[in-house]
């Protein structure tokens, strides 16, 4: 997804939460995306700080009377508290700490403010240069705001009507009377601004949903809506740093529960089957589907002992429950193969003496569990454990 790389806070007061809110429904994670993106864009943000600072400086030195000295010194130190809180920001969502967004978008809407009242002071000055670099100054900084904050179409358009807005009224209040085109101007180009924000915001959002939704379609199967092959063995290589038990469940003489009862009848029962398998040993970690009629749990610092355990409760209610479906009572058996493997061990391995467990549990009669034998750090605490659980069945 976008914006993906750094995670920072959403706002906490009621103001701001208002400001940076999408307006439009958005689950947290796109909520939490569109406020990473507020953070996002810099170039446009050093850009639109460096031309403020530098306008009000040239207009402070044309001149140096207390109101322009103030603005200049006001916009310097804003500068400097919004770099620092970006820093800040980053370091924190690097560190997965809070970020101070609350703060970020209370600065940003002072700097709009400053950049209008900045141009309300030039436009009143009754200097015709000055007057024309502020406005101009604040014309340009409408294209950035508007890029840069879209995601948060309120917060955008609040701090185009403080930077630009004031304008307006100088221009009432300048006394030109010429001046008064641009104080019909500005209420229009304002309002065809924001509605250009409002609408960049509906696509990004709507763009996210589109991409995160074919994100959880790739990883999930359709039929079990659990977790597919990929989903898991992307989720398995995650943590291949932690030790890891592997189960492989596959329901026994499938193919002929559908040549009995039809594909359809097949089809209900793979999905109650894997709500079983879920109930049974979803607590240990991630079970997915892993192919046709085999189901596939991996945990992450279970020990093989209580996997075993919770595999035996699974076969044994599996055994003993029929299952209905379509108005027929199907009864299965499972058969299951487990293994282990340690910290920074090869995925593939544990995989492959998963399958030959199962193998073994398919060949020596079914309705069983096999354990891999321990091949590696025989001796070890889990090694013993595991060599005693070799040819556990059920
Ligand atoms: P074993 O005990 O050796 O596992 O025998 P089995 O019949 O379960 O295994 P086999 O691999 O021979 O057959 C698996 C069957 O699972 C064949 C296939 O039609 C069926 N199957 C795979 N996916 C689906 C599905 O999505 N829906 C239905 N209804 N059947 C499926
Ligand atoms: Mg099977
Ligand atoms: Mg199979």
């Amino acid at each position: 997804m976008m914006y993906k790389d750094r995670a920072f806070s959403l706002p906490k007061s009621r103001l701001m939460r208002w400001f940076a809110d999408p307006n439009q429904d958005a689950p947290f994670e796109i909520r939490a995306a569109l406020i990473s993106s507020l953070y996002g864009t810099l170039p446009i943000f050093i850009g639109g700080v460096a031309n403020t600072v530098l306008v009000s400086a040239v207009i402070a030195a044309r001149r140096p009377e207390p109101a322009f000295l103030a603005w200049f010194v006001f916009e310097v130190l804003l500068c400097l508290a919004r770099t620092c809180l970006i820093l800040i920001a980053y370091k924190a969502a690097d560190e997965a700490r809070e970020t101070p967004t609350d703060l970020y978008l209370v600065l940003a809407l002072v700097w709009a403010a400053s950049v209008g009242a900045g141009g309300f002071i030039s436009l009143l000055s009754g200097d015709w240069v000055i007057a024309a670099l502020a406005c101009l100054s604040s014309a340009a900084m409408m294209g950035g705001i508007c890029f840069r904050n879209f995601a948060a179409p309120r917060l955008a358009t609040a701090m185009m009507v403080l930077s630009f807005g004031p304008i307006c009224l100088g221009a009432v209040l300048s006394g030109e009377l010429i001046m008064l085109l641009t104080a019909l101007q500005i209420p229009f180009y304002l309002y065809a601004m924001s509605k250009a924000v409002y609408r960049l915001s509906a696509m990004l959002v709507s763009t996210m949903r589109a991409e995160r939704d074919s994100d959880q379609q790739a990883r999930h199967d359709e039929l079990t809506g659990l977790p597919n092959r990929r989903f898991l063995m992307k989720a398995a290589q995650d943590s291949a740093a932690l030790p890891m038990v592997m189960a492989l469940v596959d329901i026994d003489h499938f193919k002929s529960v559908n040549d009995t009862y039809g594909h359809q009848v097949g089809d209900i029962v793979l999905q109650k089957i894997g709500r079983m398998i879920t109930a049974h040993l979803a607590t240990f970690g991630m079970v997915a589907r892993f192919g046709g009629e085999e189901f596939a749990l991996i945990a992450p610092e279970a020990s093989v002992h209580e996997v075993v355990q919770a595999v035996r409760g699974l076969l044994e209610e599996v055994e003993k429950t029929p299952i209905q479906a379509a108005g027929q009572r199907v009864q299965v058996t499972l058969s299951a193969g487990i293994a282990y493997c340690g910290p920074g061990e090869g995925l593939e391995q544990v995989y492959s003496a998963a399958d030959t467990s199962l193998y073994l549990a398919k060949r020596s009669g079914r309705n069983r569990i096999e354990v891999a034998e321990w091949s590696r750090k025989a001796g070890s605490d889990a090694g013993e454990s595991r060599r005693g659980l070799r040819r556990e069945v059920s």
